[in-house]
Parts: structure tokens; sequence; C-alpha cells
């Protein structure tokens, strides 16, 4: 026997009993995308590494240091996609989706691949649920994309969730801010950590976003974007706010928030929940209107959201609201004894299984002793038993696993009288 071979670092199963909490929050997914007219779009899991070098930027953590590429014999480059939004706008364009209905608005829940170094809420392969809002440059639209996750999440009974907001401006009035912020550090630029002296060159106001506690520190004081913003950025970000308020959703202003690509532009938000320490991110998204361009299409400007499922299902388990979420038993347990009466009872399963009730038949050769106690395990609500006497009789003994009454129903009568009895 070969030694066992366990599921790669960083991945995880989802087994039986965790898919129906799955379900139900894909569902609630599903049922809000269709309430704000959003259309579902399934995106492959490779793409040609150039459209992330590009989509997601090269001088990000999660091109430059997290992306699983793969060599094609030798030639093309792929990479398993990090996120989902560079996919979907690659679609896009490749569809000709532009010359449709505007906005396109389109949503995914998708698995992502990121090489991290594994702990709670953060894995190798996880998923997102996102959206994308193409062709808008209204507030509006930020707000609506920002009010979708917010029904989300009020719909699952999520409590505790901060929303966080900025305006990242635009490159008009970035570059100016951009000179203010690397005059602010010149003094003590060598002290910053490796990768924000990188930053500094090529794209400045990802140092804001640092986690090393010593560029914290060191850039506590540093300018921020939204108090030099241009006068339509401004204009933008306010009505955003008041669009918010007039819908009662709750927010933060957190300058601190930067979705730092040149291509993404004013509105950036994430929601934060306080129980996840470090990986407290729920979802995070923002407006970009560069990246449309950026990846081959034209001018058109985005806004969107990813969001970890993973890290939403961490949540809800902490809040108490995955429970009561316990595997179904099944509708009817046919308990057949003898070959005979197993050719019978499975023309009868034919007929359950395909009326859609939950069915289960004797597949072991186990006695009816040893059947009735399998049939009490898998939680059923009928047993029908099909022994030498009711085979002469041609009938089933029913027995209705709570009340224990039993009952004597014609053979050919089963379905009816099941169908007939969960109707009740
Ligand atoms: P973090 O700061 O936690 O690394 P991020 O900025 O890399 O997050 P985004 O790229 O904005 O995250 O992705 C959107 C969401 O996807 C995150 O808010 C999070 O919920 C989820 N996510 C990102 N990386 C992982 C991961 N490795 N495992 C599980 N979920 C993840
Ligand atoms: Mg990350």
């Amino acid at each position: 026997m070969g030694n066992k071979i366990f599921a790669p670092k960083g991945t995880r199963d989802i087994l039986p009993k965790e898919v129906k909490a799955w379900e139900m929050v894909e569902g609630k997914i599903k049922e809000i995308c269709s309430a704000f007219n959003y259309k579902q779009i399934r995106v492959p899991d490779f793409e040609h590494y150039a459209l992330f070098d590009r989509g997601v930027g090269e001088s990000t953590d999660i091109v430059s240091k997290e992306m699983y590429t793969l060599n094609h014999r030798g030639s093309d480059v792929f990479a398993l996609k990090p996120e989902g939004t560079s996919s979907v706008i690659r679609a896009f364009i490749e569809h000709g989706m532009t010359s449709g209905i505007t906005p396109t608005k389109l949503y995914y829940i998708t698995s992502c691949f990121r090489s991290e170094r594994p702990q709670k809420g953060r894995q190798r392969q996880f998923h997102q649920f996102g959206i994308e809002a193409i062709g808008s440059y209204s507030a509006s639209m930020d707000a609506e994309v920002i009010m979708l996750v917010d029904t989300l999440f009020s719909e699952l009974k999520i409590k505790g969730l901060e929303l966080r907001i900025n305006s990242v401006g635009c490159p008009k009035c970035r570059s100016d801010y951009y000179e203010r912020l690397k005059n602010f550090v010149e003094p003590f630029k060598n002290e910053l950590c490796e990768d924000c002296q990188d930053r500094l060159s090529k794209n400045p106001m990802r140092i804001l976003d640092c986690k090393n506690e010593h560029c914290k520190t060191l850039l506590k004081e540093a300018p921020l974007m939204v108090d030099y913003l241009c006068e339509d950025c401004k204009e933008h970000f306010e009505s955003v706010k008041e669009y918010l308020n007039s819908a009662g959703i709750d927010f933060v202003v957190d300058p601190k928030i930067v979705r730092g690509l040149d291509y993404y532009t004013q509105t950036a938000f994430e929601f934060v929940s306080t129980d996840l320490g470090s990986q407290g991110t729920v979802c995070g998204g923002g407006r970009y209107n560069g990246l449309v361009k950026m990846i081959g299409g034209s001018d058109t400007p985005g806004v969107g959201f990813g969001l970890g499922l993973e890290r939403l299902m961490l949540i809800m388990e902490e809040q108490g609201l995955l429970n009561d979420m316990e595997e179904d038993g099944i509708d009817i347990y046919l308990a057949p004894v003898g070959k005979d009466a197993l050719k019978i009872a499975f023309k009868s399963f034919r007929e359950l299984t395909k009326k859609g009730i939950k069915s289960g038949i004797d597949v072991m050769d186990r006695s009816l002793k040893a059947q009735m106690k399998y049939a009490n395990k898998v939680n059923t609500k009928y047993t029908a038993i099909l022994g030498e006497d009711e085979l002469n009789k041609g009938v089933y003994t029913v027995r209705n696993m709570g009340t224990k009454e039993q009952e004597e129903i014609k053979i050919e009568n089963l379905t009816e009288y099941i169908k007939g009895s969960l109707g009740e």
C-alpha cells in the first residue's frame, strides 16, 4: 500500500456537511444579483499571464509574489487566476459586450489561486463572489455596487462589518499628490522596507497600504489623497457619500485604503470584520476607469468588488449563523427481503426517484433487521418493507418512522401513497 496522499497545503475540501451552508450563501447571492439585475458569467481558471501582468499590475504582490504561473511546453505562459475582475473584463472585451445595453452588469462565483502562506482565512485556492458594473462614470453606480454587497450581508444576518470608503483620485490629481508624498518620505526614504522603496518608484500610494509596523509608524502623518482631490473627484466622492447616506448605508471614510494602481480611480472601499484579525477584509472593491482600456478595450469605466467566500463563511460560523444546517434525512427507505423482492422494490425505487422523492434501497444485501437499523440511521420518514408475506399479498408494509404506525399499501400504489403523505 502506498503512502497516503493529502490535499495540497492551502487547499480545503468542502465536505457534504458544509455544502449546505455554501449552497445557502450562493443561493442568496443569486437572488440578490437577480434583484439588482446582474447576469452571471463563468470564466476559465487560467488565463494568459499577460492578462494579470497588465490587469492586476506587475508591481502588485498578487502578480509579483503570489501568482501560480504555468509553462505550457515551454511556449505560452499561463497563470491560474488570482482574482476575477481581469478575466471578466477580458471576456467583456472579447465578446463585444460593449455594444450591448449600458451599463453591463455581471457577477461571478469562482475559484482564485494565490501562493500565500496558508492561515485562517488565507488559502492558496479560495473562492470569490464578485460583480463588475461596466460603462458608467456616475457615483450612483458606485453606490449601487456597495448597496448590493451590503444587502447580501444584511440578508445573511451578518453583524459587525464596517464599510470603509476612500477616494484614490484620478491620474490628474494623483500626479500632484505623488510629488507631495515623495517629498514627505524623502528624509527617511531609506528606512522604509524594501517593498516600499520599490513602490515609491512604481506606485507611491501603495506604501500607505504596507503591513510593516515600522513603515506604518513612519507614514502616520503622510499626506492623504482625499485631501488633494481635484474638483471632479471631490464631487464624485461627495456624491457617493450622499447616495449611501440616502440609502441608509453606514460607512466611515478611511483615507488609508488604496487600490493603488494607475487605472484604479476614485472610489475604493472595503468591508472589514474586527473578528478575523489581519484577515479581516471580507470584501474589497472600487472603481477602475482605466482597466478596460489597459487590457485592450475602448476607454470604458467600471466599478466592482471581490468578496472572499471562505472569510464570509468563517464570520458566519463565528456568529452562529450556520447552526441548524444538518444533513437532511430521506423520505422513504425500501427494505426488500431476498432477491425477488429486491427486483420489485427496484421498480418502485425507479418511480419514486423519478418523482423527486428522496429514496433509499438496500444495496448491501442486509438482513431485514440490519436494514431497519440502517433506516433509522439515515433518518427516513417512511420505511416500506417487502418480505415474503407482503410479496404474496402484493403489498408493502409501510411504517411511519415518526408515529410507528404501519399500513399495507399495494405495491403499485406506493409512489402515490408516499407523495400524498409527504404533501400533508
Ligand atoms: P489581504 O489584504 O487579506 O491579503 P487582498 O487585498 O489580497 O486581501 P483582494 O485582492 O482585494 O484581497 O481580494 C478580495 C477578497 O478576497 C479579500 O477581501 C478576501 O476576502 C479574499 N481573499 C484574498 N486573498 C485570499 C486568500 N488567500 N484566501 C482566502 N481569501 C482571500
Ligand atoms: Mg492579499
